[in-house]
């Protein structure tokens, strides 16, 4: 029998192609190819896949650029005069794939998620995936592929059932460029002569079947089939690829990245493959410099920082979760019962009234059936979560879970009664948790026997949706309740960051800043309409005035009456253009008027006469001549206001790194995304400048931004 050599990938724990490991495959393929008695090549992965891709250890090193390049070991697997044949199961993303589709052969195991994710951080598949895969699969599926970065099921990519083969792949993936939702809708039906990703799909052992595959290869004598000698087939690709290009450009606004993508794939198209991988070299180098992939990669890494606690390493031992309990069916607990019913985690909430539990259940309810409506939910899943969810007005059915949050209203007083009534029935253990968003969660801990047990899990609104948990760490709160918490939010999928106690705590201790400079904006000659488009020009996902609107003035307003009790400085300094707003009763979208009005049942805002003297009323009372403002002092107002109290929550220690600040605001309160979050936008624009500009607005710049001397700090706020 013929001799198949095999050479396994093994890099834990995704096979991360590595300087270690592409060296390893080029001196493994030489030696097979050096022995006579080795007929065939197969390389498979070790562990739980084939490959992730680029070993994300060596990001921004020596040993990322050093040789064997990705692009030399796929020229080598090419070359080879032996047949190697690419195994596959788990996942064979980026350069992974970019691997395979330089081996002769494929073969997978169903179900292995095949993709190309570079466009996720802002740049495209660098070592020949945008010239090889429109080569193998098709220029629309490549596409697809390449601009959504979501990864297919291989089952998807095999070998077409013969009486199916014409135009049988209405189902690659939707094109979802990072920063939209849209899918590019198929325009031909040709996928080219053979255009298949794998030669076999493999039932049983992979590796069995991939040597079985490769004797059959060398008992048929088939072809070494090289990739780059293909061609891509499409009945009208210039059409396709101006109608691709056109529509993501449209979705991706800010973010060059999906249309480099289809550049590069036209290349396939139009160049011979040499020139269209020097084309898709010239397109990733400048992708690579680009400030919108700095930020993307910035976030990739920021999110997994986040999860790290520094004095909580990982493997603390953690507390088992298996049945939560909510105090509170109102907004909040709805939207939070809800997560962990997603996750399969049986959940008991408890209202103090019938009529508020009903409520509150038939909110969730009518939550998943608006889901079922939209196909995102089977009736049988829409089944089973409310099947876990379960009401009560008896603190007594609660005391066996393992995790309470707490979400009842805003007040010290009965949040107090809450916890005092936990430590009394809650079971030794149990972790107790507070939602709240600005009162001090040692407070809360003190009113229970067990302050260890108790920490912040402040979830945002709408609590199902949005990504981003503060974890507020008490001075007592045990190391183990913060491990549990942490790897908990994994589970429900959601964004992690770790805060110390303080007014707001990171999130909304800094949008306080930014909704100050706001309310000075007006007073001094802008309106609502003027400083909401320039920050949502700027990219943010709404300015700060229709947020207040959509969240309810009213909060803040009770918010700032509490400040003004406690902090005679802020009382005096505060803009009191927002009170005036609410003195009115005009509470936001919920009251049918904020800043701007809204017609009954439409959430459009209209710019509102009344609104507009109000404000150039009230600047003249309070004695300021109204000016014109450029929407460049707007946009460096707000966003500087965050990062001068961003550093300041870091410089405190209330966050762990600048990086969570910008998990925050990216996850938290749609901060633009290709802008990397307020911190890493400051250090973008240049800290010099950044402080040399708040210098001019009259700020104190926080300490760690500068090391110039402070200014007097005699201008409006921050
Ligand atoms: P809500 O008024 O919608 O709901 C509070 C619920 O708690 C009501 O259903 C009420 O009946 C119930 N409740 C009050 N006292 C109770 C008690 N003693 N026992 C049992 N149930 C009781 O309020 P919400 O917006 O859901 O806010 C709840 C908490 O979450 C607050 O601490 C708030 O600051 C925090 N929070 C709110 C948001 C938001 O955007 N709404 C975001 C983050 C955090």
């Amino acid at each position: 029998m013929s001799e198949v050599r095999v050479i396994t990938l093994e890099n834990p724990p995704v096979n991360g192609l590595g300087h270690a490991v592409r060296k390893g495959i080029v001196e493994g393929l030489a030696a097979a190819q050096a022995d006579p008695a080795v007929k065939a090549v197969v390389i498979i992965g070790a562990g739980s896949g084939f490959s992730g891709g680029a070993d994300i250890k060596e990001f921004g090193t020596d040993k990322m650029l050093a040789e064997p390049t990705l692009g030399q070991v796929i020229r080598a697997l090419e070359a080879s005069t032996k047949p190697v044949v690419a195994a596959i199961h788990g996942i064979a993303l980026g350069g992974g794939l970019e691997l395979a589709l330089g081996c002769h052969f494929r073969v997978a195991l169903p179900g292995a998620k095949i993709g190309l994710p570079e466009v996720k951080l802002g740049l495209l598949p660098g070592a020949g995936g945008t010239q090889r895969l429109p080569r193998v699969v098709g220029l629309e599926a490549a596409v697809n592929m390449i601009v959504s970065g979501e990864p297919v099921l291989s089952e998807k990519l095999g070998p077409v059932p013969e009486p199916a083969k014409a135009g049988a792949r209405g189902d690659e993936a939707p094109v979802t460029p990072a920063a939209g939702q849209l899918s590019l809708p198929r325009q031909s039906s040709s996928r080219g002569a053979g255009a298949q990703l794998f030669d076999e799909l493999v039932e049983g052992d992979l590796l069995e079947g991939a040597l079985a595959f490769a004797r059959r290869a060398l008992a048929e004598k088939r072809p070494l089939v090289k990739v780059r000698d293909r061609k891509v087939e499409h009945e009208n690709a210039e059409g396709y690829l101006k109608f691709a290009r056109n529509t993501v450009q449209a979705v991706a606004k800010n973010l060059p990245a999906p249309v480099a993508c289809v550049d590069a794939v036209a290349a396939s198209v139009s160049l011979p493959f040499d020139e269209g991988l020097r084309k898709e070299r010239e397109l990733f180098t400048v992708l690579m410099g680009s400030p919108e992939s700095r930020s993307l990669r910035h976030a990739f890494f920021a999110e997994r920082a986040a999860g790290k606690v520094a004095d909580v390493p990982e493997g603390t031992p953690t507390r088992p979760i298996k049945k939560v309990a909510m105090i509170g069916a109102g907004t909040m607990g709805g939207g939070i019962a809800m997560n962990f019913a997603n996750a399969g985690i049986p959940v008991a909430i408890l209202e103090m009234k019938q009529e508020a539990l009903d409520r509150g259940l038939g909110i969730i309810r009518r939550n998943y059936e608006a889901s079922l409506k939209k196909g995102k939910l089977t009736q049988a899943k829409l089944d089973e979560r409310m099947g876990l969810i379960s009401g009560t007005l008896d603190y007594k059915d609660i005391a066996d879970a393992d995790l309470v949050i707490e979400a009842v209203f805003e007040d010290l007083g009965v949040k107090e009664t809450v916890f005092r009534k936990l430590d009394e029935v809650m079971k030794p253990g149990a972790i107790l948790a507070t939602n709240t968003s600005t009162l001090d969660v040692d407070k809360i801990a003190a009113f229970t026997r067990r302050p260890q047990d108790v920490v912040g899990m402040h979830f945002f609104s709408p609590a199902n949706v949005m990504k981003l948990l503060e974890v507020v760490r008490g001075e007592k709160t045990a190391k183990d309740v913060l491990a549990t918490v942490m790897a908990l939010a994994k589970k429900i999928r959601k964004t992690a960051v770790v805060s110390g106690v303080c007014d707001g705590f990171i999130g909304n201790r800094m949008i306080a800043k930014y909704v100050e400079q706001a309310g000075y904006l007006l007073e001094e000659g802008c309106l609502p309409q003027q400083v909401d488009k320039a920050m949502e020009k700027w990219g943010m996902a709404m300015g700060p005035l229709r947020m207040g609107d959509l969240a309810g003035n009213d909060i803040g307003w009770s918010i700032r009456k509490r400040r003004y009790a406690e902090d005679a400085e802020y009382a005096k300094r505060a803009p009191k253009i927002y009170d005036r707003l609410c003195e009115l009763g005009r509470f936001g979208q919920k009251t049918g008027a904020g800043f701007y009005k809204y017609e009954a049942g439409k959430r459009e805002p209209i710019p509102d006469p009344v609104v507009e003297k109000l404000i150039v009323d009230h600047s003249r009372e309070i004695g300021v001549t109204r000016r014109k403002i450029s929407d460049q002092e707007i946009v460096e107002r707000c966003v500087y206001a965050l990062v001068n109290e961003g550093a300041r929550i870091v410089e405190e220690g209330i966050a762990q790194r600048a990086s969570d600040v910008d998990m925050v605001y990216l996850t938290g309160y749609g901060f633009p995304l290709h802008r990397g979050g307020p911190m890493h936008y400051a250090n973008e624009v240049g800290l010099g400048e950044v402080v040399a500009a708040m210098h001019r607005f009259g700020w104190d710049p926080a300490r760690s931004l500068t090391s110039l001397p402070l200014g007097g700090g005699s201008g409006r706020g921050s």
